[in-house]
């Protein structure tokens, strides 16, 4: 973590929490940031399924909860005949913030390539929200030694020929994919070897970007392992997936290390 950049802890519920049950948590997580406020130069943002964004949105803002409002994926095509899909429009029209996209388990399970996760890259910043794009390896990949290679590839493929201005602004996630649920997390030195090579590539292209876009960390985070993982020097925060549907172990990662 580096102050000027500011950290961001970004809560993944996956296909979890009704909107009752959605509703239950942001009003567990209002009372915890009252007593205990978020630490300064810290940003929170929680990502429900879609068919709670309206019912954490109407309570986040009636509650004045320091969240942001985020989702979890969108389609890439402003309209149209997309059965079951979601417009980053749509997402825009309840203030939602953050969105997640090219997450291990939509590139795995949806088939979603670099080609996909680039249009919908492009689908959320024409709507003035901020793309949340994850990257990360398998084990295997890790273990032949390719590790590096391949979330430097994710990582172009995503944000190269992009204006400066543009990728500064954005998010990565390093989220390597055999710590994703595992309660495997990353050693802290290879979170940050890692969140580091992300920003040397970044340098390449637009080195102007280097020292202003986000790096987060996600795989397996948890309230015991967050203040190790965030001392890394190019570790901005995490995405949290399990730990976040706890509003206790949500917001100790959100305090990690203040
Ligand atoms: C995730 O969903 O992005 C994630 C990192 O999940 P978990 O924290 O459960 O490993």
């Amino acid at each position: 973590m580096t102050p000027e950049r500011g950290v961001l802890i970004s809560g993944n519920w996956k296909m979890n929490l009704n909107h009752f049950e959605a509703l239950k948590v942001v009003q567990e997580l209002a009372a915890l940031l009252s007593s205990g406020a978020i630490p300064s130069g810290r940003e929170v943002s929680i990502h429900p399924p879609f068919t709670s964004l309206r019912t954490v949105q109407t309570a986040v803002e009636s509650d004045h909860v320091p969240v942001a409002l985020g989702a979890q994926n969108c389609h890439f095509e402003e309209r149209g005949a997309y059965t079951g899909e979601v417009s980053a429009e749509m997402l825009a029209k309840l203030d939602v913030r953050y969105v997640i996209c090219g997450h291990s388990e939509r590139r795995q399970y949806f088939d979603e390539s670099d080609e996909i996760v680039s249009k919908k890259i492009d689908a959320i910043l024409r709507h003035g929200m901020c793309p949340i794009v994850c990257v990360g390896e398998t084990l295997d990949e890790r273990n032949a030694g390719g590790a590096e290679a391949k979330v430097r590839g994710q990582v172009r493929a995503a944000l190269e020929g992009r204006p400066t201005d543009v990728i500064a602004s954005l998010v990565l996630a390093y989220e390597p994919i055999w710590a994703i649920g595992t309660g495997r997390t990353a050693t802290p030195r290879d979170a940050q070897e890692m969140c580091g090579a992300i920003r040397s590539e970044i340098g390449h292209f637009a080195p102007a970007a280097v020292a202003a876009i986000r790096v987060q960390y996600g795989g397996s985070v948890t309230p015991e392992t967050a203040d190790d993982l965030l001392v890394g020097e190019d570790v901005d925060g995490f995405l949290v997936g399990g730990a976040s549907l706890d509003a206790q172990r949500f917001m100790a990662i959100v305090r990690a290390g203040a």
